[in-house]
């Protein structure tokens, strides 16, 4: 089969021709007709994390079709379309897993980081962490909803179900779809992005941000909770300066530049600041059923496997 591969950070994904992966027990073998290029992607590709298997196949926001079944699976037939996110297995017996945080697995593998993902015509993953994909939206419109939407979703429940007026730091891929859960919810969006990028803003307001501006600018109202989805280190002040008194402020990225020294009184008054850390199948499986009924529909840009680069 046709594989894009990174065999060291910092390069370019080289392209390879590899034997077919083979499901083992408990597996599927999927056949790739779709996969994002999520954020953490270009950190793993540019070494800002820093345990890869290497060579590995990239990417983790990956649809497809079974296309085998490895023995012993159950629930899974051929020719059913399937999601394959960045959560690819967990040990399921540390104190973390025992405890339903298996997000937070001491000896975890990530599709497309110690597993290899869907930059690929074939791939192979066990079933457990794989979800049914009914409906008749897209291949590729579906994709981006296995990462951005469901580490999306995981944030946007941290932000809490009664914060109304919800700050988004860095609108792309998450970002685009929270805005659309979060007014399907009755929230309000502010979105605030690089300064001057107003093509980011027009499309945060085409999304239903009821505001959107530069994360230089002061935040128009006070908010009840921020999200922040840009890897930029000085944005976590700017955010704990826009959220009340008991405020959230989320870090949804896997990777962040520095933080920046900041006075304690804009964490004070019982201010909240916390990361979200991958997922659980229980967001997986809450997030699938829920994004038909808002229903989340995402903005892509396709480009064959040979032009991963590119992409
Ligand atoms: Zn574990
Ligand atoms: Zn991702």
């Amino acid at each position: 089969m046709k594989a894009m591969i990174l065999e060291r950070p910092g390069e370019a994904l080289r392209a390879a021709e590899l034997p077919d992966p083979r499901p083992g027990p408990g597996q599927l073998q999927v056949e790739v007709s779709a996969c994002g290029v999520c954020r953490t992607d270009l950190h793993v590709v540019d070494g800002d994390l820093t345990e890869p298997k290497l060579p590995i196949v990239p990417g983790h926001e990956i649809v497809g079709r079974v296309s085998a079944l490895g023995d012993g699976v159950e629930g899974f037939s051929l020719g059913e379309r399937v999601g394959i996110p960045w959560l690819g297995h967990t040990c399921g017996h540390c104190r973390y897993c025992a405890s339903g945080d298996e997000n937070l697995c001491d000896e975890p593998g990530f599709t497309g980081y110690q597993i290899d993902g869907g930059y690929a015509e074939k791939t192979v993953a066990d079933a457990a962490y794989c979800f049914p994909l009914p409906g008749d939206q897209s291949d590729a419109e579906l994709a981006p909803l296995l990462c951005a939407g469901l580490i999306g979703y995981r944030s946007l429940v941290m932000a809490g179900e009664s914060s109304k007026k919800l700050g988004i730091y860095g609108f792309g891929a998450a970002a685009h779809i929270v805005a659309q859960v979060a007014t399907y919810q009755g929230r309000e969006i502010y979105a605030f992005t690089s300064p001057g990028d107003t093509t980011a803003q027009q499309f945060a307001r085409d999304m239903g941000a009821v505001w959107a501006g530069d994360s230089s600018a002061a935040s128009p109202v006070e908010l009840d909770a921020a999200i922040i989805f840009a890897p930029v280190g000085p944005l976590v002040p700017a955010a704990l300066r826009a959220v009340r008194k008991g405020g959230i402020v989320v870090c949804g990225g896997i990777h962040m530049s520095d933080i920046p020294a900041f006075p304690y009184g804009i964490l004070w008054g019982e201010r909240v600041l916390r990361s979200v850390a991958n997922l659980t199948r229980q967001d997986a499986i809450d997030f699938l059923e829920l994004a038909p009924k808002v229903p989340v529909k995402t903005v892509n840009q396709q480009f064959p496997l040979a032009e991963a680069n590119q992409s």
